[in-house]
């Protein structure tokens, strides 16, 4: 589709050898001076209560904006902080943009919203993530209980005795923890009950089959049951119909995220959203 849209172009499946290094360099390179560039900012998706339709959270996406490059997804430029370390600093970066962005929304709204991160699972094992993430929320007076982290499942599985111990004292601090693309990755609903998780994010995935068949449908409603048996608060994402929201609802899921609401928004329409729902 964009083929001829210069060096912002999306790699192909038969790119060239060459087409790839050179696409791979030339984002490696600029990602290691976006921060100073001022070059990634946060995108706020807001999470709102199905039953009430209020807003409870937001979760933080990070966005890559390069004036050569155009606009890379964080699909794209993730996996590459990652490989090369700076996920370091940028996953200290999205935690003090959120921070600040908590502050905002505290100054408008009398309600106790959270915000979601989405952390690596590098971030989370360096020996002073803690540290660093109790510093941050002491230094800007944020009570721990607005602060919550995503992990994966899949990130959770690969490292689970580094991240476990480390989940849960962030825990007993009052910090909030969601699995996140629940259905995606290969725990059952039992083992999740020994896991130091608090809110279940059922994946896009399974909200884009909803009301296909029935036999699926029973399946999700058992998943987000079976959830709140085991204390989770469920989440369901990327819901984009009326018709999906309308059957979670049945289900009883708490809440959920998707287009069909909003889609992820600048942090001044956030802003501009809760002090609408304020006035109501
Ligand atoms: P995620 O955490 O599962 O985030 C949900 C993704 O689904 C977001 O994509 C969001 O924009 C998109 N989405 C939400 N509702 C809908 C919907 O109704 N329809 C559709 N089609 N999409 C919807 P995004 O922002 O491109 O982020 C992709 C992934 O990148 C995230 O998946 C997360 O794993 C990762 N990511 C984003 N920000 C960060 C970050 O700050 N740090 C880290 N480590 N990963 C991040
Ligand atoms: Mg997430
Ligand atoms: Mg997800
Ligand atoms: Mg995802």
């Amino acid at each position: 589709k964009s083929k001829e849209s210069g060096r912002g172009k999306v790699l192909h499946y038969n790119s060239t050898m060459f087409e790839k290094i050179i696409w791979r360099v030339e984002r490696e390179e600029a990602l290691k001076h976006a921060i100073a560039n001022h070059e990634l900012y946060l995108a706020f998706q807001p999470q709102i209560d199905c039953k009430t339709k209020e807003i409870i959270g937001f979760e933080a996406l990070i966005r890559w904006s390069n004036p050569k490059l155009g606009q890379i997804t964080p699909l794209e430029f993730i996996p590459i902080a990652e490989e090369t370390q700076l996920i370091m600093p940028i996953g200290k970066w999205v935690i003090d943009e959120t921070l600040t962005f908590i502050n905002e929304i505290n100054k408008i709204s009398n309600k106790r919203i959270h915000v979601a991160v989405n952390v690596s699972v590098l971030q989370l094992i360096q020996e002073d993530f803690e540290e660093l993430l109790l510093e941050s929320l002491s230094l800007k007076a944020i009570s721990p209980d607005q602060f919550v982290i995503e992990i994966t499942e899949s990130v959770l599985m690969q490292a689970i005795d580094a991240t476990a111990a480390k989940l849960e004292r962030l825990q007993a601090i009052g910090l909030k923890v969601a699995l996140d693309d629940f259905g995606t990755g290969y725990s059952s609903l039992s083992y999740l009950k020994n896991l130091p998780i608090d809110i279940l994010k059922i994946d896009k995935s399974f909200v884009d089959t909803l009301g296909e068949t029935s036999s699926h449908d029973d399946l999700i409603r058992m998943i987000v049951q079976m959830g709140q048996e085991l204390g989770l608060h469920m989440v369901a994402e990327g819901v984009e119909h009326q018709s999906q929201l309308e059957m979670l609802q049945t289900f009883g899921c708490n809440a959920m995220q998707g287009y069909y609401y909003s889609k992820p928004l600048s942090k001044e329409d956030s802003i501009k959203l809760l002090q609408i729902e304020n006035k109501n």
